[in-house]
């Protein structure tokens, strides 16, 4: 199986040319460059839990998440290389066909458990697989040694040089690591893809170390909440590669490019502005589109 590839990742520029009136400058950091599925913030989301499991001898991660979660098959991955067991606890039934998601999941070895809705909302374990070779991992990878391992992912580039970080929040996670490993300086701007702004400030509050640095979340672009999306969204991410050659995906970044875009033409940012947009990955995403939906 291809290893994760760090030294594939690079900052590019990028401008549209709707930005030619406005002073400001914006560079991508193309994490979804690392690994075709362990794409993005994922990888330095789980780092630190592999290793910890490792170094506490435990042969097995579980961990959680939906049919489409990028996060499920990031961990499939990246046990597969590292020799480790993994299970996967699905929320829903399971149905007569995985989702793509799923199905490459199983592919690299994830053992599949589907729990019903209620029992998964309590993330309440099986009896059968609760066992105490085994290590687990929040749902979306949530928690302190995640956003310690996101905040990693400033040490790619020349942070000093930024006056804005922005990224796509899900479970605030990598906002959080963000906010911890930015300059004091910048502003981490984090565009919230699900309608949970209280629960993604509240997970914020209780990830980050340095309640001082300056982090705004913006909630005005979740297109309706998660993995909803408009015939406007899916219009701009086309435009977006045409104009730029970056592709995005309809979850994630493709809200957080457009909420970017439509911040820039609206003059939020600063003259003199220098923004740094994570691309977080997630490209697998758009399997479940339509084939034509998207030109890239
Ligand atoms: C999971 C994911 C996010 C959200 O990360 P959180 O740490 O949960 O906020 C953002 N972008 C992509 C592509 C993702 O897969």
């Amino acid at each position: 199986m291809q290893s994760t590839q760090l030294e594939n990742i690079t900052v590019d520029d990028i401008f549209l040319q709707a930005w030619k009136n406005h002073d400001i400058k914006a560079s991508v950091l193309r994490l979804d460059k690392i690994h075709p599925v362990i794409s993005g913030n994922k990888w330095f989301k789980l780092r630190y839990y592999l290793d910890d499991a490792v170094s506490n001898n435990k042969s097995t991660i579980i961990t959680f998440g939906g049919a489409w979660s990028n996060h499920i098959v990031a961990t499939a991955a990246a046990c597969k290389m590292k020799n480790l067991r993994s299970i996967g606890i699905i929320r829903g039934k399971a149905e007569k066909y995985l989702s793509a998601t799923l199905s490459q999941a199983a592919g690299y070895g994830m053992e599949l458990v589907f729990i019903d809705r209620d029992k998964y909302s309590e993330k309440e374990l099986p009896e059968n697989i609760k066992d105490s070779n085994s290590y687990i991992i929040h749902e979306g990878g949530w928690g302190k040694m995640g956003s310690k391992g996101a905040a990693t992912i400033l040490d790619l580039v020349e942070k000093e040089e930024y006056s804005h970080i922005c990224c796509a929040v899900g479970t605030a996670t990598m906002m959080a690591g963000l906010i911890t490993a930015a300059p004091s300086k910048a502003t981490t701007i984090g565009i919230n893809v699900l309608k949970n702004k209280p629960e993604a400030e509240e997970n914020i509050l209780s990830l980050i170390d340095s309640p001082e640095k300056k982090y705004l979340l913006i909630d005005d672009f979740h297109f309706g909440g998660y993995a909803k999306k408009t015939a406007e969204l899916i219009a701009f991410m086309n435009h977006l590669y045409a104009e730029t050659g970056v592709p995005s995906d309809f979850v994630y970044t493709g809200k957080l490019f457009f909420a970017i875009d439509n911040m820039i033409k609206q003059g939020f940012f600063p003259g003199n502005s220098d923004l740094l947009i994570i691309h977080s990955g997630g490209l697998q995403g758009n399997i479940s589109l339509s084939k034509g939906t998207l030109i890239f």
